[in-house]
């Protein structure tokens, strides 16, 4: 079977070397000459709107999948005329704008921010005053990473927030004071089997995942699969969707959620006895899902701008690295090592280790 992967990054780089060993076959549409997904496979490098090519990727491929979300709707529809496309062209239209995200959150009864649309200043004002300040303004697409968004915290930061934007569609979220921040990583099949990853409570810097700790027994488990259970049904979704929540007030808040396999889903990999990865492919292709069980304690480390020294990473006991292979660049993802342990304790000494591997730009 031969998948064809919208996006030639690091994602569709792991979803390659989870699907080779089940006899697939991958082409990557990505405009970018050193996508890093180019060496397990076929690289048709064109812009994702360049029909000619899309054509073809159509024609080579049994199916399409994604491996990022701001993939043009115009895209999606006219993949979807010559070969299935999933997830399907509605998980994309909703997952990549948060304003009909949150507006689908709340139809579902899932608790998320109070927010509201902001198309001018004046939206702006307004919402500033029905909402409250602090507050966050992010524009509705093309958001990742912290970036395209702005925390407006006295009404001076109000004045020429919008502009400083861009001026583009944006909603305005209240402020969470939240204790943590989660992420459940849940993948539906063909046929609506759904399974769910352990919660992962993931830490940020200066808005880029840098931790994610695989849970155990999480008071909230039942919560968030119930509230991911709902979206999945609502979008008849296929594949992997990781949802990210705030902790708070012993309850969660929708933040956002990502259609595709998921930074703080790469724990999976060694940590669990299907990764992530190989469960995408294995849902999009109607294969039978494997076990989202988690295999002892496990952690995700990011590696940001640069991968510290293998030959010290790798002399870490239970430590796995993955060198995605792309040139070194402050605040680019160019690597990550998940930690897989028999207990908490030495788990919490191996991430102080590979921390103290870490050089911070
Ligand atoms: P996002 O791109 O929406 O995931 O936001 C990036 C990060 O900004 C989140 O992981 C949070 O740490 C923070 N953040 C986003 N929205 C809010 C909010 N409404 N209240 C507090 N912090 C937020």
């Amino acid at each position: 079977m031969k998948i064809g992967v919208i996006g030639g990054g690091q994602l569709g780089r792991m979803l390659a070397l989870a699907g080779t060993p089940l006899g697939m076959n991958f082409a990557f549409l990505d405009p970018a000459p050193d996508a890093c997904a180019q060496a397990l496979g076929e690289h048709i490098r064109a812009d994702y709107g360049d029909q000619d090519h899309l054509r073809q990727l159509a024609d080579e491929v049994d199916l399409v999948t994604f491996e990022f979300e701001s993939v043009p709707a115009e895209t999606v529809a006219f993949l979807s005329q010559f070969v299935p496309v999933y997830p399907c062209a509605e998980s994309l239209r909703i997952a990549r704008d948060r304003w009909f995200e949150k507006s689908m959150f709340k139809d579902l009864g899932i608790p998320t921010p109070e927010f509201a649309n902001v198309l001018s200043q004046a939206d702006l004002d307004a919402a500033a005053l029905s909402i409250g300040l602090p507050a966050v303004l992010k524009t509705r697409t093309l958001g990742y990473d912290g970036k395209g968004q702005k925390v407006l915290r006295a009404p001076a930061d109000v004045v020429d927030a919008f502009a400083e934007l861009g001026s583009v569609p944006c909603i305005l979220e209240g402020f969470v004071p939240f204790s943590g921040e989660v992420s459940l990583i849940a993948v539906r099949g063909r046929d609506g089997e759904t399974r769910f990853y352990p919660l992962v409570h993931n830490t940020h810097d200066s808005g880029i995942l840098s931790l994610s700790i695989a849970s155990t027994d999480h008071p909230l488990q039942a919560l968030a699969e119930d509230y991911v259970g709902r979206v999945l049904s609502k979008l008849d979704y296929v594949g992997v969707l990781a949802f990210e929540f705030f902790e708070v007030d012993g309850g969660l808040k929708a933040n956002e959620i990502a259609p595709r396999v998921h930074n703080s889903g790469h724990w999976t990999i060694e940590g669990a006895e299907c990764s992530q990865f190989e469960n995408h492919l294995r849902a999009v292709a109607g294969l039978p899902l494997g076990s989202t069980a988690k295999l002892g304690e496990s952690a995700m480390l990011n590696f940001i701008g640069e991968v510290p020294a293998v030959d010290k990473v790798v002399a870490i006991d239970d430590c796995h690295l993955h060198h995605y292979g792309k040139a070194f660049k402050v605040g680019r993802k160019v690597g990550h090592a998940t930690l897989r342990c028999v207990d908490r304790t030495t788990l919490d000494d191996k991430i102080a280790a590979v921390q103290a591997l870490i050089v911070k730009a």
